[in-house]
């Protein structure tokens, strides 16, 4: 069964068989990015619109080179030099790019919910970049195809995800997707970090970090979003590092071969000691590589292609 892949939204709407789907395209692009010339046809003729309303380096950087690297063209727009500065509503601009004919609006902002409000009023496919706390689609995506290139299938994997999840659209997203694909999720962190539905999503909630990672596959490190922390959550960064940082010492309680991962941006000395984030478990930059590949696929189905349910 085949359906039209219109917009990228979420996760948590997904099902496994077009999660791995997506998945097996990805790969097929990340061969693609492996050529000498990386460029192929298949999107030439169609224009993708970036809006970055929030700070974004990796996202919007690889949503641009997956555009790219297909024959669009694409082009950004930041918060600060667009007309939201300005006051103008979040809508009308959008609806001021659709009546240009875009195929695709990537969309990154801070509210929760931004993209699933323009959706039903374009008539272009939007990508959800990343939506205050709610949802990071693509970086969930990125997050199993990297995971999967180092444990195979993750059907009975246990991945620990330590850190601010409460205010980690990372987190949700991978814990939509992490137990759609089969694997058992922990999460750890302060208890004023922890918002009180995650279990009802399917996570097992740890207030040490210590038991959480123990014998887990995979150790997935959050960073702690100072720009949206209420003040008192935590004590102070110090004390946050030595109860919840991820370092040389906890992560001997994770299996041998464990990956460690972190979205990006790190906060060094954090919620990660710089030597694990380029240590020889460090999967960190691979993550980065798989985001060009991840959203080359995401691009292509969105902008015409057909989703094949698995
Ligand atoms: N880059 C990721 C995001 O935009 C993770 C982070 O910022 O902590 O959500």
């Amino acid at each position: 069964m085949s359906r039209p892949f219109r917009h990228l939204l979420d996760i948590e709407s997904l099902t496994r068989g077009e999660i791995l789907t997506i998945l097996g395209l990805a790969q097929k692009m990340w061969e693609v990015s492996e050529r000498s010339v990386k460029k192929v046809p298949t999107l030439r003729g169609k224009t993708i619109v970036g809006l970055f309303l929030e700070a974004s380096t990796r996202t919007r950087s690889s949503f641009e080179l997956a555009g790219k690297r297909l024959s669009a063209d694409v082009i950004n727009i930041s918060g600060s030099g667009s007309s939201t500065s300005k006051g103008e509503t979040l809508l009308d601009t959008v609806k001021n790019l659709d009546a240009m004919s875009p195929d695709v609006i990537v969309l990154r902002h801070s509210s929760s919910g931004a993209p699933h409000f323009i959706a039903s009023r374009v008539r272009c496919a939007v990508v959800n970049a990343g939506d205050g706390t709610h949802e990071h689609p693509t970086q969930a995506l990125l997050d199993c195809a990297t995971m999967m290139k180092h444990k195979g299938s993750l059907e009975g994997k246990t991945v620990a995800i330590v850190g601010d999840v409460a205010h980690s659209r990372v987190a949700r997203s991978n814990i939509h997707a992490l137990t759609k694909l089969g694997a058992n999720v922990r999460v750890a962190g302060p208890r004023t970090l922890m918002p009180v539905d995650i279990g009802a999503m399917g996570a097992t909630v740890f207030e040490r970090v210590e038991p959480a990672i123990t014998d887990a596959d995979v150790v997935m490190v959050l960073r702690l979003q100072s720009e949206r922390q209420e003040a008192g959550l935590i004590p102070n960064t110090r004390e946050y590092s030595r109860y919840f940082g991820v370092n040389s010492r906890n992560i001997e309680l994770a299996k041998p071969d464990a990956i460690v991962m972190h979205p990006g941006p790190i906060n060094r000395g954090v919620e990660l000691e710089p030597e694990l984030a380029d240590g020889s478990r460090s999967v960190i930059l691979e993550q980065v590589t798989y985001g060009v590949a991840v959203r080359m696929a995401v691009l292509y189905l969105v902008a015409g292609g057909t989703l094949d349910e698995g």
